[in-house]
């Protein structure tokens, strides 16, 4: 994986040896499509009510934040509980810098092996590797689908403690169904298993969350972020929706203080102006599915998607051939390690113009 030649004298944990820091090429492109962020920043309103209170917290920047993040918590437990329809109080919420560290917390906090069904989201594997545990990956099925059977000899061979399901995924945009989640968390219920729903592209899509079947299955977990459809990745802000005595849990291996009081103020302003975002984030629906049309038109197979992203393949170069001639075009998207495929981000109309006129050139030559 890493070609790079650590000096001797440094003691580096040799299971960390062959990694690779986590690498979206950060280049500057005219035309960047490669990290799924919400292409539109936040509103003019948005803007202002946040440097309204950041200046008011710069006056405490001296004192040491809320180690518990209540205000915050409280905002998101009410928000989810209003857009949900199902009523979570803050003691089932938890929130950190961006939905990785959530993920780092739960691998930190909880024993066992993890797994996951890939492709998914690199994340996953790195984070359960550099917190020293055994990473299990099942292959997908066909058109990236999962299924509960699959895991079953898996489950038996190692103790797997934490399940990972990503839906929509990320790179493939496919949607895992609620009863493919609760048969897999009913399934490794006896045996204390944990099942992680990372929803971090939830908001842009049709199909029901898993937080529905938090209050039935206690050892599911939803996470989400505020950096894709909320427009807040700058900002770092994820957070988790799951049962109390997990929360808890994740509290025993939090850094102290870990979300500044600058972070923990940004996101609650950022909340209760959301209603804002909805508007860009069904242009960005639209959009996906008139792109995910004009790549067809063009000859190539694009994959159904529940998120901001498609994942398309059918031409007849190498995936890191197109990805550098469509970078040569001002247009940086994704080349995710699959080969034959690339991913691209949905960005505004322009940047989706641009995308496709580039995709068009180099496809037809
Ligand atoms: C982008 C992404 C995240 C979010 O990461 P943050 O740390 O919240 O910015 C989490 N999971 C998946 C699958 C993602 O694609």
């Amino acid at each position: 994986m890493s070609d790079k030649n650590w000096p001797s004298w440094l003691p580096l944990r040799t299971d960390l040896l062959e990694l690779s820091p986590y690498g979206a090429p950060q280049i500057e492109a005219p035309v960047r499509l490669n990290t799924n962020e919400n292409p539109y920043n936040l509103s003019d309103e948005l803007q202002a009510a946040l440097r309204d209170e950041i200046s008011r917290v710069v006056k405490e920047l001296n004192r040491y934040p809320d180690r518990d993040a209540r205000k915050l918590r409280q905002a998101l437990a009410d928000s989810i509980s209003g857009s949900s329809g199902i009523r979570f109080e803050s003691d089932s919420i938890w929130v950190a810098n961006g939905s990785n560290e959530i993920i780092q917390s739960i691998l930190l906090a909880f024993e066992g092996a993890a797994l996951g069904f890939e492709p998914s989201y690199s994340m996953h594997p790195l984070i359960s590797r550099v917190v020293g545990k055994t990473w299990i990956s099942i292959p997908r099925g066909e058109n990236f689908q999962i299924e509960a059977a699959q895991i079953k000899e898996a489950i038996d061979a190692q103790d797997v403690k934490i399940i990972f399901i990503t839906t929509p995924n990320n790179p493939t945009g496919t949607s895992t169904s609620l009863e493919v989640i609760e048969e897999i968390a009913k399934g490794v219920a006896p045996r204390s298993g944990l099942v992680l729903v990372d929803e971090a592209y939830a908001e842009f899509s049709n199909q029901s969350s898993a937080l529905s079947l938090l209050k039935s299955n206690q050892n599911i977990m939803v996470s989400r972020t505020m950096s894709k459809a909320f427009a807040f990745a700058g900002a770092r802000l994820g957070y988790l929706i799951a049962h109390p005595q997990v929360i808890s849990a994740l509290q025993l291996v939090r850094l102290p203080y870990h979300l500044s009081a600058l972070t923990q103020s940004a996101a609650i302003a950022a909340i209760s102006k959301q209603n804002q975002l909805s508007k860009d984030v069904n242009r960005l629906r639209e959009s996906r599915e008139e792109v995910a049309r004009e790549i067809e038109a063009l000859g190539l197979r694009c994959f159904p998607s529940d998120a901001n992203f498609l994942l398309f393949s059918g031409f007849d170069v190498a995936s890191e051939t197109l990805w550098q001639r469509l970078l040569d075009r001002g247009v940086l998207i994704r080349d995710i390690g699959i080969p034959g495929h690339l991913r691209v981000t949905i960005g505004t109309r322009a940047e989706n113009r641009a995308f496709l006129d580039a995709l068009r050139e180099v496809v037809r030559g």
